[in-house]
């Protein structure tokens, strides 16, 4: 079994694991487990991109895992780790022996806990078979309340839009965004919706579904029924950690894993949602994005291989709402100096989030050098004028403090 890598999960990060390592001529044997039944594929598309062209975007075709000899095992989910033995156990009653493990299980939807929530017509979006159900609701102008307001929700609610349907989004904060986006950009992103013509209630909670064999109203807590022909619950997804947490590795709302992948079992890895990993600043936290689950994986190819560590990245992430490419890095400190660059009303426009000069977080949108520079000010640590930043006509390298 030397150097045999198995990796559990067929998503972003597994699928990219697989291929890094053979990338850096890893000699031994690779193998890929999925409970999902398709080959790897974007995932970005389905909230952003459901309603046009192919859903199924494959990461690689299927003659590269062939080439590369990298056995693919679609529909095998794996049901325990054997530690001692260094063995995982499938769904299939067949145990496969292992040198490194990589877990890439990724999070699921977390459910909404009313009743009615398994009404038909009631959604969540994680999977290609999900993205294909909210096509068809969009296909047939099924009007549409989208519980949540983070970014699968706000990205779900633009396509549908801009596709005639009606769309209400019920947010349980006082703001959409309120965990991952800054107060300003959450206003500006709310009014930008809100032009659209989508209605979004804030501090509002979703009592129940009502329905008989189909969706019909979303219940708040005030009592207001909200009629709908579909919803989509976006509120956040939970690690698929239990495998890891049954093994007993540590886990803590997520695996937790050091700055190389490394779980607290020297033969176990773990990359991509379902972790809980370091930042630069020292601090742990779960990030659902693609760029960290790359970063993840070089780092696992890097621990397998004995190369030497990859440098950290500054975590960083993408969104599409209509005309909007949002691009941001860093993450928005409490209380922060923000400075506003450009003019929302344009479309064209960039936060920075600063702690007394020092840049802690950039939110762009449709301006990438701003998101180029500001995420280079967050690596590097780099003071900048605030009054200077601000200042279109002024070029964002002139605002360094040297
Ligand atoms: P996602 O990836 O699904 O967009 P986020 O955690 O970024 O996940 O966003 C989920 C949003 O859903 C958050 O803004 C959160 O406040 C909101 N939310 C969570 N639970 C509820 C709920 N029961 N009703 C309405 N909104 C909720």
């Amino acid at each position: 079994m030397t150097g045999r890598v198995l990796v559990v999960g067929t998503g972003h990060a597994g699928a990219t694991v697989a291929g890094l390592l053979r990338q850096a001529g890893h000699p031994g044997p690779v193998e890929l487990f999925g409970d999902e039944l398709d080959l790897p594929y974007q995932r970005p598309p389905l909230s952003k991109k459901f309603a046009e062209g192919q859903l199924e975007q494959w990461l690689r075709p299927a003659e590269f895992y062939r080439e590369q000899d990298i056995t693919v095992r679609l529909g095998e989910q794996v049901t325990a780790i054997d530690r001692d033995r260094r063995c995982v156990w499938t769904d299939a009653g067949r145990a496969h022996g292992y040198e490194h493990l990589i877990l890439a299980t990724g999070a699921e939807p977390r459910p909404l806990p009313v009743p009615g929530a398994n009404l038909s017509g009631v959604v969540s979006l994680r999977t290609l078979a999900d993205a294909r159900v909210l096509r068809k609701c969009v296909e047939e102008r099924r009007t549409l309340v989208i519980v949540g307001g983070g970014y699968i929700g706000l990205e779900v609610a633009a396509v549908a839009r801009a596709n005639d349907v009606a769309v209400t989004i019920v947010e349980r904060e006082d703001r959409v965004l309120a965990r991952v986006a800054s107060p300003r950009l959450s206003e500006i992103l709310a009014a930008h919706h809100q032009r659209q013509g989508t209605r979004i209630v804030t501090g509002a909670d979703v009592v129940r579904i009502e329905g008989d064999d189909r969706v019909r109203a979303v219940v708040l807590g005030d009592g207001e029924e909200i009629p709908c022909e579909a919803v989509l619950v976006g509120i956040g997804a939970t690690p698929r950690d239990r495998l890891a947490a049954e093994a007993g590795l540590v886990c803590a709302q997520g695996i937790v894993v050091d700055a190389q992948a490394r779980t607290s079992d020297p033969h176990i890895l773990a990359i991509g949602d379902v972790t809980r990993r370091p930042l630069s600043t020292g601090s742990l936290a779960r990030l659902e994005s693609i760029p960290s689950a790359t970063e993840q994986a070089k780092q696992a190819v890097a621990a397998i291989t004995g190369a030497p560590p990859v440098a950290p990245e500054v975590p960083w992430f993408w969104s599409d709402q209509f005309d909007l490419k949002l691009k941001i890095a860093g993450l928005v400190p409490p209380s922060p100096g923000t400075v506003l660059r450009g003019d929302p009303a344009t479309g064209r426009f960039a936060l920075f989030h600063h702690l007394g000069g020092i840049v802690a977080a950039v939110e762009a949108a449709n301006s990438p050098a701003e998101f180029v520079a500001g995420k280079k000010f967050i690596a590097s640590g780099t003071r900048i004028d605030p009054a200077r930043l601000a200042d279109a006509a002024v070029p964002v390298r002139d605002a360094v403090i040297q």
